[in-house]
């Protein structure tokens, strides 16, 4: 196996930075040396002769084959997202639930278990508790913050931590260091949900996760268009546990999608410091107003992890932010329908601002009780901060606060 003809590598210089990686790793320009990626939309792919293609579906020679498990507009955006994250290696998929449900596919059987935060993505707890509970897999869903119930939660039989930080939308951060610690005791993995940060702001393996998933659908392509996820980690786990799943579940990722995505990763880290900087603004103004009783985002002085939130996020509290306004849902409905420029959907990420009520939207299938526990309010709006002006957003917003006092 040790002379295995691999695909080609780019000759980058060693030791680039994160920049340089976002706009330069991919694959090597085909022989018509293009210089913007060309995009691959073929569903299969020609060998010279028969012996060659027995080689090569055998894996016993890496080429691409067939486009439900590869495809140089898929490993372009693979290698940029691996090096962004600073993993061996990384593998796209359909979407961000695509990735969750790839990784547990490739890493859990009927008996095992997991243990996730009750604060992370809605159909990541339906995913984990409804599909997987089907098929044997049990999932202890524990405190965001509170490492104790995670390590309390263990079992002989824990075979992974599933982590998102921060979360959506109260914006609590988990510390990444200490349940990687447990994980590891335990003989378990931890898997890190990096949507809401990306790797230009967080790299989960600096603290010790085995696993990076991601939605290409938010920061990574940036500009709302498509639907994509990764797993990234270890060549072990992802050529050795995932790719073997997705050649036969076809979970895969569209090579037109993988483009778009990897052309949004060009600009990743300029979006996303801009659009951060951008909501610490609006978040301290927010505190300010009159009409609002309280505001959710890790760049916040008075956010409970706040520390922690900076030493994990290189400084930087996110491209998201949440707040109460004083009142309730009428009150919150009537400051989300006097924006003008925000679009009123549920999604994050974009380069237009989203405004959201996540009570009757993005956690509606929650019951009244189940959303107060979680702390989601009828008054709560979440919005995810775009690259409009500034001064336009919190011309937006005040429209509808002002009125409230
Ligand atoms: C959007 C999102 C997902 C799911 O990603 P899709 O691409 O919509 O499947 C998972 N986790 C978080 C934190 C998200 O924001």
């Amino acid at each position: 196996m040790t002379d295995k003809k691999t695909l080609p590598r780019l000759d980058l210089p060693e030791g680039v930075g994160l920049d340089t990686l976002a706009v330069r790793e991919g694959l090597p320009a085909s022989p018509y040396g293009e210089n913007s990626e060309a995009l691959y939309l073929t569903s299969c792919f020609v060998h010279p002769n028969a012996e060659t293609a027995a080689r090569r579906f055998a894996d016993e020679e890496e080429a691409f084959v067939y486009s439900r498990f590869s495809n140089p507009s898929v490993t372009i955006m693979e290698r940029r997202l691996a090096a962004l994250e600073g993993t061996e290696d990384c593998i796209g998929t359909a979407s961000g639930m695509g990735a969750i449900l790839l990784m547990i596919m490739g890493l859990l059987k009927a008996g095992d278990h997991v243990i996730c935060s009750r604060s992370v993505f809605g159909s990541t707890i339906k995913l984990l508790q409804g599909e997987f509970g089907k098929f044997g897999v049990e999932t202890s869903f524990v405190s965001q913050t509170d490492v104790a119930e995670w390590k309390a939660a263990v079992r002989p039989t824990t075979k992974l931590l599933f982590a998102e930080t921060p979360t959506n939308p109260l914006t609590e951060v988990c510390d990444i260091q200490a349940l990687a610690d447990i994980a590891h005791e335990a003989g378990a993995l931890l898997a890190v949900d990096n949507c809401m940060c990306s790797p230009a702001l967080q790299r989960p393996v600096k603290f010790g996760a085995d696993i990076i998933m991601h939605s290409g659908t938010k920061f990574l392509d940036g500009q709302g268009r498509v639907n994509a996820g990764a797993l990234c980690g270890p060549a072990s786990l992802i050529r050795g546990k995932f790719f073997p799943v997705m050649r036969s579940a076809g979970i895969s990722l569209s090579p037109f999608n993988a483009w778009v995505v990897a052309k949004g990763m060009e600009t990743l880290s300029v979006r996303v410091l801009a659009q951060s900087a951008r909501t610490l603004e609006l978040a301290q103004w927010l505190e300010g107003h009159p009409g609002v009783a309280r505001v959710y985002h890790p760049g916040l002085a008075s956010h409970p992890q706040h520390e922690l939130a900076m030493r994990q996020q290189s400084g930087h509290g996110g491209a998201v932010l949440s707040f109460d306004v004083k009142g309730g849902r009428e009150q919150a409905f009537s400051v989300i329908d006097a924006t003008r420029l925000c679009s009123i959907a549920a999604n994050f990420g974009d380069v237009r601002s989203i405004i959201t009520h996540p009570a009757s939207t993005t956690h509606g299938r929650l019951t009244e009780p189940q959303r107060q526990a979680a702390g989601i309010t009828q008054a709560m709006i979440r919005l995810g901060v775009g690259l409009e002006d500034v001064a336009d957003l919190k011309a937006d917003l005040a429209r509808g606060l002002d009125a409230l006092v």
